[in-house]
């Protein structure tokens, strides 16, 4: 009996643990995931190749590349991607409380400059893969350097098909 126990709070440690309403979910310890359409499917793929690369979204770097391509985007017509971006980043903050994310909007020459600081960048990583539809040529090339791309047809090849 005391076995079961251990091993079903084993599983509840390592599995991702569906919730209402999700479409996918990851575990952070094991990299398991499950998913239950394409795009969410390619979502947690994205959480997958961060956790494989030892976490490249939670990079300063990463971070910094969000904000200046966002600030170049903003200064011609922006991208679908770059209006996805400032979607999620203004949904993010809204989410975590404004104490909690700083997300400075600023006018700049008449155009808004967004600079954010803190995000919840796994997400937006995962995204971002997702967005891309997982495809390098989808991708600003300001990203790519983040993503494996052959790990990324390989997983995609294995699971999405
Ligand atoms: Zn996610």
């Amino acid at each position: 009996m005391k076995k079961y126990v251990l091993v079903i709070l084993f599983l509840i440690f390592i599995l991702p643990i569906p919730s209402m309403g999700d479409n996918g979910s990851f575990n952070t310890i094991s990299g398991i995931w499950w998913c239950s359409d394409s795009s969410s499917c390619l979502h947690e793929m994205g959480h997958r190749l961060d956790w494989e690369a030892n976490w490249y979204s939670n990079k300063p770097e990463f971070r910094d590349i969000v904000s200046s391509y966002l600030t170049a985007e903003i200064k011609k017509s922006p991208s679908d991607m770059a209006g996805n971006i400032m979607v999620f980043l203004v949904a993010d903050a809204n989410q975590n409380g404004a104490s909690g994310t700083t997300l400075e909007i600023m006018t700049y020459n008449g155009t808004y400059v967004y600079n954010p600081t803190r995000f919840t960048s796994a997400e937006l990583y995962a995204n971002i893969f997702a967005w891309s539809d997982g495809k390098a040529e989808n991708m600003p090339e300001a990203f790519r350097k983040f993503y494996d791309f052959r790990r990324a047809d390989e997983l995609i090849e294995k699971y999405a098909r």
